[in-house]
C-alpha cells in the first residue's frame, strides 16, 4: 500500500518537475519579453543576453578625428548648450577666424542641440559647424527636466533630436547633455549614450559679462575640463575671441568632448555621467 502511495507521489513530482523545466527554458523566458512576432522584422531580434554587453555600452570613437590634436598640449572641451540660437553663426565665425590663423593648434567644440529649436534656416549653420570639426550633441527636443518624465516621453525627447542630427552628421546617436544637468538613476537606466555634464559653469546665460566668463574659465581650468557655455549670448562670443588665442598661449588646445575622451584614453559608457575627462 505504502509503496503504491510513494510511487504515485514520485510520479506526480516528476511530471511537475518536467513541466516547470519546460516553462523556464532560457529561450521561452526570452520569448516571453518579445512583442508579437508580426510587429517587427526577424533581423531586428536581438537575443537578450547580447544586449548591453560591454562592447555595446562603450561610446565608439573610431570615427572621431584627433589627428589635429597636438600630443604635448593640455586639453579642454568647450560645450555650447541650447543650440542653435541666433548667435551660433557668430560663435562659428570666431572659431573659423582663429583656426585660419592658428593651423598648428586647431580648435573645435561640441554643440548640444535642441531639435525643437532647429529649423530649415538653422540647418546650414549645423552643416557649417560639422565642417569646422564641431561635434553635434543631444540636448533633447524640448528642454524638459528628464527626471520628471515617463520612460516613453524621455525616449521620444532624445530620439527626436538624434534623428534630426542624423540628417546632418549621419550618426545614429549623440552624446547627451541633460537639460539643467539633471540626472538620476532612472534617467541613467533609460539612456543609451554617455551623459556629459560639466566641470566649469560660465553662467553666461545669467547676463555674466565677457570678462567674468573669461576669468571664470581660466581660474578653474585643468586638462580634461568640460566647460558649459551657451551659443545664444553676445558676451560668450566676446569671451571666446580672447579665450581661444589665450588658451593656446597657456599650452591648451580646445577640442570636442568625444575628441577629448579619445585623446585622453577615457572610455565613455552608456548611462554613465561624466563631468571631466582627465588623461588616463
Ligand atoms: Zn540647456
Amino acid at each position: 500500500m505504502y509503496k503504491y502511495i510513494y510511487a504515485t507521489i514520485l510520479t506526480i513530482c516528476l511530471v511537475l518537475l518536467s513541466a516547470c523545466s519546460a516553462n523556464t527554458s532560457p529561450k521561452q523566458q526570452f520569448n516571453a519579453y518579445l512583442p508579437p512576432f508580426d510587429t517587427f522584422f526577424e533581423e531586428e531580434i536581438v537575443p537578450l543576453e547580447s544586449k548591453n554587453t560591454t562592447e555595446d555600452a562603450v561610446w565608439n570613437t573610431d570615427d572621431v578625428d584627433i589627428s589635429y590634436i597636438q600630443p604635448n598640449r593640455k586639453l579642454v572641451a568647450l560645450t555650447f548648450d541650447d543650440s542653435p540660437s541666433k548667435t551660433l553663426e557668430s560663435i562659428l565665425a570666431v572659431f573659423a577666424e582663429y583656426n585660419e590663423n592658428n593651423p598648428d593648434c586647431l580648435a573645435t567644440a561640441t554643440l548640444f542641440l535642441n531639435s525643437g529649436l532647429i529649423t530649415q534656416e538653422s540647418l546650414p549653420s549645423l552643416h557649417a559647424a560639422t565642417a569646422l570639426g564641431f561635434e553635434l550633441g543631444n540636448h533633447t527636443k524640448s528642454h524638459f527636466d528628464l527626471t520628471a518624465l515617463s520612460a516613453e516621453v524621455l525616449q521620444a525627447e532624445i530620439d527626436d533630436t538624434d534623428q534630426m542630427l542624423s540628417s546632418v552628421d549621419r550618426k545614429p546617436r549623440h552624446l547627451l547633455r541633460p537639460p539643467f544637468g539633471r540626472v538620476n538613476d532612472f534617467v541613467k537606466s533609460q539612456v543609451s549614450t554617455p551623459i556629459i555634464n560639466w566641470s566649469i559653469d560660465t553662467l553666461d546665460w545669467a547676463k555674466t559679462p565677457a570678462e567674468d566668463i573669461y576669468n571664470g574659465i581660466l581660474e578653474n581650468l585643468f586638462s580634461g575640463a568640460i566647460v558649459l557655455m551657451h551659443d545664444g549670448y553676445p558676451a560668450t562670443v566676446d569671451a571666446l575671441k580672447r579665450l581661444l588665442p589665450d588658451l593656446k598661449n597657456m599650452g591648451y588646445q580646445v577640442v570636442s568632448v568625444s575628441a577629448l575622451a579619445k585623446a585622453h584614453g577615457c572610455v565613455l559608457r552608456s548611462g554613465s555621467e561624466y563631468i571631466r575627462l582627465r588623461k588616463q
